[in-house]
């Protein structure tokens, strides 16, 4: 799972490196899972040729095996991905084998010295593999890392989207469900920001959107805290382990710093002489009865009571809150 990395963090990068082991220990387990069949096929048909070599007059018999034993080693090194402990384990098999057989006068030392040679030179190809096919996966996960990010990340305020909110949500949910701890939601949405985009076009209504944006996430500072833009102006912020009066000054704070943009109003809109943002706000202790939906509702509906009484105002528990009392 990878969030937006500036807005929400949760404490999840730590797990990324740990992330990318596992993922590659996974696709060379399975790469070599899907090989293993025709290895163990591969070397019982040459034992059993081997074995019936005597029958038929050849009688080398020890360059035979020093042959089949080489013969693995390029077979394991080509087809599977080993790591290099691996690849030195099976080199020092075949070596010590050949070098009994050298001690005792059944392999002919140049014959020796030939397969000694292309050992070494399977275990540098192994290796080399190796290499190649972790590096691939290693831009594979890159690749998905940047993919994963794009889908949860809103492209214009680089918060989290919808699909992010999601994800980190349900986390913190369950989080603040088994520890009992309160979460609370704040639903924001900028006033009479239409005004904006008729007035000055959209492309300034744009950078407006990224500021606000850009003033509620300095606003959330803690790890958990997550901030996403739900739709055109709105925005939701979900802080978790909070008091009633956290999340209040929360609140109070955020609309304190978009008024500290000092984005005049244009148009007819006459809460306030700078840009401004309605908020409500909804808390409660997850239980099995509670879902996130109630809280998102919750919010949405006091948002709407904060619209109704005037806007630029924050919405808690029925009552109408001015930014800065
Ligand atoms: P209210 O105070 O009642 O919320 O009024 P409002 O004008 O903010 O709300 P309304 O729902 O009437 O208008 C929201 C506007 O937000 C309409 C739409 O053009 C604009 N909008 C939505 N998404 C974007 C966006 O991504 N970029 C820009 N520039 N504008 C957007
Ligand atoms: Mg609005
Ligand atoms: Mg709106």
């Amino acid at each position: 799972m990878i969030f937006a990395e500036r807005n929400c963090s949760v404490n999840y990068k730590p797990e990324k490196k740990q992330l990318l082991t596992d993922y590659r220990k996974d696709r060379i387990k399975l790469f070599n899972r899907q090989r293993i069949s025709f290895i163990i096929a591969a070397s019982v048909l040459l034992g059993a040729f081997i074995a019936s070599l005597p029958a038929i007059g050849y009688t080398d018999i020890f360059l035979y095996v020093s042959l089949f034993c080489s013969f693995m080693l390029f077979l394991l090194s080509t087809a599977l991905i080993l790591s290099l402990r691996q690849v030195i384990l099976s080199f020092s098999i075949t070596a010590l084998l050949m070098v009994l057989f050298v001690l005792t006068g059944q392999l002919r030392f140049p014959a020796f010295v030939i397969l000694f040679c292309l050992d070494i030179i399977f275990c540098f190809i192994s290796q080399r593999f190796s290499k190649l096919f972790i590096d691939t996966i290693k831009e594979e996960n890159h690749t998905i890392s940047i993919l994963e990010q794009q889908a949860y990340t809103d492209e214009l305020t680089q918060l989290l989207n919808r699909n992010g909110l999601d994800q980190a949500l349900t986390t913190v949910w369950a989080f603040c469900k088994r520890y009992q701890k309160h979460i609370g939601f704040i639903m924001a949405d900028i006033d009479c920001f239409k005004n904006y985009n008729d007035t000055l076009g959209h492309y300034e209504g744009d950078n407006i959107l990224r500021q606000v944006g850009e003033a509620i996430k300095a606003c959330c500072k803690r790890e958990t805290d997550i901030v996403s833009r739900i739709g055109g102006e709105e925005f939701l912020i979900v802080l978790s382990d909070i008091s009633d009066t956290y999340i209040v000054k929360a609140a109070q704070e955020i609309s304190q710093s978009i008024a500290e943009l000092k984005i005049e109003k244009v148009g007819q809109c006459s809460c306030s002489p700078f840009l401004s943002i309605s908020m409500g706000i909804a808390t409660a202790t997850p239980t099995d009865e509670l879902s996130p939906t109630d809280l998102y509702k919750g919010s949405d509906a006091a948002m709407y009571k904060a619209k109704n009484s005037g806007r630029n105002c924050i919405c808690f528990n029925d009552k109408i809150i001015t930014p800065d009392k």
